[in-house]
């Protein structure tokens, strides 16, 4: 008994300083990584799937990120997480948002769209006013296209259409356009717009992104009024999972590298190399620069790091402590990250079936290993990351004068939804105007969470 105990402690403390390793590493394969294209994995978006994802994009406010499960068995509930904290007003929102789906959904079946469409449009100005922030800033590198490209046709017939479905759209005042509005503009635009041969990508991805909250208000009620849907939905629960935040301390830089490079010498040639990359040395003095000398510290352990289980982590750490191996989408309002890619990896080879759209390879020294209740699970999924890492490094030391370029990471949610009753729903309350409402931020105490 006594020694069953004493075996334990060890593993936990060998897990810690795995761990801790595990976290070091990560701020220095941050650091050097060459950064890879993003990449989707093409997958059927049946209609579970599109209400999630569309569910996230509506529910991701701010540079928040949030992952959404949709689990359908005697009843509909759905799991919802982000990669902060909850703050009481997202719960006040997550909890109107419940109350519009389960009233849409209650309506008869066949009651025609006359009857929902105050639900429609309250539940559009809510999503509107909650992810204004979000509209802002996508509509922000709308503008910047438009602005850029006035001469080109595609921007010219954008301008068209825009004028002639919004009143008083001005493409030279275009700070003063109403984000919401537009965003119904962009929605229906980018269906036509999709089909013309020569429309740049870039703009469509624009498009996509700003029409993105009317698409999702409209999908989520065509979604709700579906006579498929109307019992699942009439009693739907959306559970919020509880944000994991912890401080890690990690080993310097110099450490993890000494690790890979055979003397001194050559620690020292490739510190140089990096330093002499712009890119890395910036990322190297983000992640070890003294806080208010900003002097580097690559010699200097135990720096403290905040970590955070990425919203899609928490999510599938619930999924994995249910043991549940049936089909699981899991909708992100972002690509997943290299590390979440990596875990999802590892928890397909145990039986997982889960499946992710995009990602997009960049590793984030915020990202935090899900704490599963299953010990072995969480031991190996720790070597399985290490080792990756671990490969990265090598091969990064060994090819460090690569330059390093950043991409842009996040994108729209689907907009091409046919449910046209919906659509001029939503479209006709936008087009009217709204009003806009402040917010407060309040953050939501754990003790909340019962999970
Ligand atoms: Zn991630």
């Amino acid at each position: 008994m006594v020694n069953k105990k004493k075996n334990w402690l060890t593993e936990r403390d060998l897990y810690k300083m795995s761990e801790k390793e595990l976290y070091s590493k990560i701020c220095v394969a941050e650091s050097i990584k060459h950064v890879d294209n993003a990449s989707d994995e093409v997958i059927d978006m049946k209609d579970p799937y599109k209400f999630s994802y569309n569910l996230a994009t509506i529910l991701a406010r701010d540079r928040e990120v949030v992952a959404v499960r949709l689990k359908i068995s005697d009843d509909c509930k759905v799991y919802i997480s982000k990669n902060d904290n909850w703050y009481e007003e997202d719960v006040r929102y997550i909890d109107r948002i419940q109350k519009y789906l389960r009233n849409i959904s209650k309506e008869s079946p066949g009651t025609s769209i006359e009857s929902s469409i105050k639900i429609i449009e309250d539940l559009t100005d809510e999503v509107m006013t909650y992810c204004f922030a979000k509209l802002e800033y996508r509509f922000e590198k709308l503008e910047k296209d438009i602005i850029r490209n006035r001469d080109k046709e595609h921007i010219k017939s954008f301008i068209r259409y825009a004028r002639d479905n919004l009143e008083g759209f001005d493409p030279d005042n275009l700070h003063d356009v109403d984000k919401s509005e537009i965003s119904g503009i962009c929605c229906a635009y980018y269906k036509e717009a999709k089909n013309v041969p020569g429309t740049p990508e870039k703009f469509l991805g624009h498009l996509k992104k700003v029409g993105s909250y009317a698409g999702s208000v409209i999908d989520i009620a065509a979604c709700a009024r579906n006579e498929k849907y109307k019992n699942l939905f009439s009693n739907i629960k959306l559970r919020i999972l509880k944000p994991v935040i912890a401080d890690q301390l990690i080993y310097s830089w110099e450490d993890i590298i000494k690790g890979f490079v055979r003397d001194h010498v050559e620690y020292e040639k490739v510190k140089n190399e990096c330093l002499n990359d712009s890119h890395i040395a910036e990322r190297l003095r983000k992640i070890y620069g003294d806080e208010n000398t900003n002097q580097l510290q690559l010699d200097v352990d135990n720096i403290k790091q905040r970590v955070c289980l990425h919203a899609e982590m928490n999510i599938l750490a619930n999924i994995i402590d249910q043991g549940d191996k049936s089909r699981v989408y899991i909708a992100v309002s972002k690509r997943y990250c290299y590390l979440c890619e990596l875990y999802i990896d590892f928890a397909r080879k145990r039986g997982y079936n889960i499946i992710i759209s995009g990602k997009h390879k960049k590793i984030y020294r915020g990202w935090k290993l899900p704490f599963v209740a299953d010990a072995n699970f969480r031991i190996q999924s720790l070597k399985y990351i290490l080792e990756n890492l671990d490969q990265i490094i090598e091969s990064q030391v060994k090819h460090y004068t690569k330059s390093l370029r950043a991409d842009s990471d996040s994108r729209g949610s689907s907009v091409d939804s046919e449910n046209r009753s919906e659509a001029e729903v939503v479209f006709g309350y936008l087009k009217r105007g709204r009003g806009r409402r402040g917010h407060e931020k309040k953050i939501v105490p754990l003790s909340e969470f019962n999970q």
